[in-house]
Parts: C-alpha cells; structure tokens; sequence
C-alpha cells in the first residue's frame, strides 16, 4: 500500500483511488488504478493527469497496460507520457485534440486569436504534448485481463467525454460531471449545453453508491443525487442570469452579455482566458434558450421571446 492510492471499497480490492496532486485541483486530476490480474502487478488506469511525481510512483509499482482517458482535456492526460508503457484509449470524437496541436487549440478557440501566444506558452509551461497511437474506445463493456468496466458517452463538457461504471460494485468514475460548487464547464467549442444536461440525466439514471469525481473527493450516497441535482441547477441558474440581463424590447448582441460574471464570479486567473471560456459558455447558453424558446432572434441581436 502506499500514501498515494487506497482501496476504494473492501468489496473490490483490485481498485485504487489515486488523489491527483495539489489537491487534484487543474492541472491535476484525480485517477483509478485497476488492477488486471490477481498474480502480478499489471494494472489499467482510468486518466491520468495525477502529476508527474506520483505517475513515477505509479511506474515504479505498477505495470500499466492501459490508460483509458476519458476525455481530451490536459489536466487529464499531462501524465500519461510518465508511464511510458501504457497503450492509451480514448473516444473517437476525442482523440484529435489529443493528438494534433492545432485540433487542441481550434477545441479551445484560441487558434488564431489574441490570446493564442499565452494559451500556448501556458500548456507549453504545464507540459502538454501530443499523444500519438491512440486507440479509439467504443462506448459499451470495456475488458483488460481480469478488469471490466462499461464506458459510458457522456458528452458536453467535451464532445468525446466518457464515464466509466462497474455495475456489479455500483462505483461510477465520473471524470468532469465533478460535482463540484462551481458547477459543469463547457468553455471549449465541442461543448454542448443540451448534451451535458441530458448527460447528466444519463448519470442519474445509473445505479451509483459511490462516486469518483477529477477535481472532488469520492462521494457516496446522497451526496452524488445532491451533487447531480446541483449541477443541473447551475444550468438553470446561469440561463436565468441570461434571461435577466436580456430585455423585451431593446435587443442586445452576445457580447454585451459578455465579463458580466454568468459564469465565474471573477476573472483573476490565466490572464485572459476565462473570459474567453466564459463567452464560449454564454454562447451555448444564448442557444439553449433560443432553441427553447425563451429568447428570439433579431438579426445578430437577442430579445426575450
Ligand atoms: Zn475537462
């Protein structure tokens, strides 16, 4: 045993939980280790984005076979070139921002912009990489040596997003649905607000005792229905911030909705961007609330419905 992964749960002792570094806080996330066979020390793991100081612990004791990412985002992936033996999966829809610089950036928006120089110089800062050979990763029963899971399409947060679940013990790895007080993010541009919602659906509809979230602790019980019922109250919460600053009469453009805290409460951190990601979500939320009929159209301008 070591101070860097635990059992997860005494009914399935071959799972570990592995806490990302710093508190699993971006660019760390947290990660399961899945042990393959009863008679070595072959494992899976589900991303891995832990950091590179325990990704090295991990080498030193594990035979990873697999990594299965479940989506294209860094914070999720950084790791995976520390475990150099490793044959890596991910969702079709994902494995071109994973593996071709200017896919990664046209997801973000940035490419071409004003603020593509420190969005690059960043990931370069973090060490980000381009991850070749990667295999796609088909949604259904997912088997290596002893370990099956079932990967689940979850998308929305990006158009590849994968949760993993164990039936039979009843654990979900739930990735970035990640049940945390900020709420689901959907600032890149294979977002989709209507398939984040209806992928939280999906979730809630699975029978879960406990939870593994990226950036939070394992939750259980109550605390994942609570955390799912709260995330799709952030949705509502922020159209309801769009709704609000949107007039009957006098249309508004997009961009006037713009840096008006619908989503982040500041915009302090990583220089320009998340203004940047929060203009993206806003967009979504614009057409969420047109294709519900809450807002119409006027030309390139927006008006309550
Ligand atoms: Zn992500």
């Amino acid at each position: 045993m070591s101070e860097h992964w635990k059992v997860i749960d005494g009914s399935w002792p071959e799972v570990f939980h592995v806490p990302g570094d710093n508190g699993a806080r971006y660019p760390y996330s947290n990660a399961l280790l899945v042990k393959t066979s009863k008679d070595n020390n072959a494992a899976l793991m589900i991303d891995c984005g832990v950091g590179a100081r325990i990704a090295r612990k991990i080498r030193k004791e594990f035979n990873v076979t697999s990594i299965i990412l479940s989506h294209w985002h860094e914070d999720h992936t950084v790791s995976s070139k520390t475990i150099r033996s490793a044959r890596i999966y991910c969702h079709p829809a994902d494995i071109p921002p994973l593996s071709d610089p200017v896919a990664f950036m046209r997801n973000y928006g940035v490419l071409g912009n004003e603020i593509e120089q420190q969005f690059t110089a960043f990931m370069e800062s973090i060490g980000v990489e381009p991850l070749q050979g990667v295999q796609p990763l088909i949604p259904g029963p997912f088997q290596d040596g002893d370990a099956a899971l079932q990967v689940i399409h979850t998308p929305g947060h990006s158009a590849g997003h994968c949760c993993y679940y164990e039936p039979g013990r009843k654990i979900a790895f739930l990735s970035d649905i990640d049940l945390s007080k900020f709420g689901p993010w959907y600032g890149c541009l294979d977002s989709s607000l209507e398939d984040f919602v209806q992928s939280i659906r999906k979730i809630q509809s699975l029978n879960i005792d406990i939870a593994v979230p990226s950036h939070e602790g394992i939750k259980e019980g109550k605390a994942i229905k609570d955390g799912l019922d709260y995330f799709l109250g952030k949705i509502e919460e922020r159209n309801d911030k769009v709704l609000t600053m949107l007039r009957e009469r006098s249309p508004l453009l997009a961009r006037d909705l713009y840096g008006r805290n619908i989503v982040y409460r500041n915009y302090d951190k990583f220089g320009d961007y998340l203004r940047h990601a929060e203009a993206i979500m806003v967009d979504l939320h614009v057409q969420y609330l047109l294709d519900a009929g809450k807002v119409a159209r006027i030309g390139e301008a927006y008006t309550l419905a």
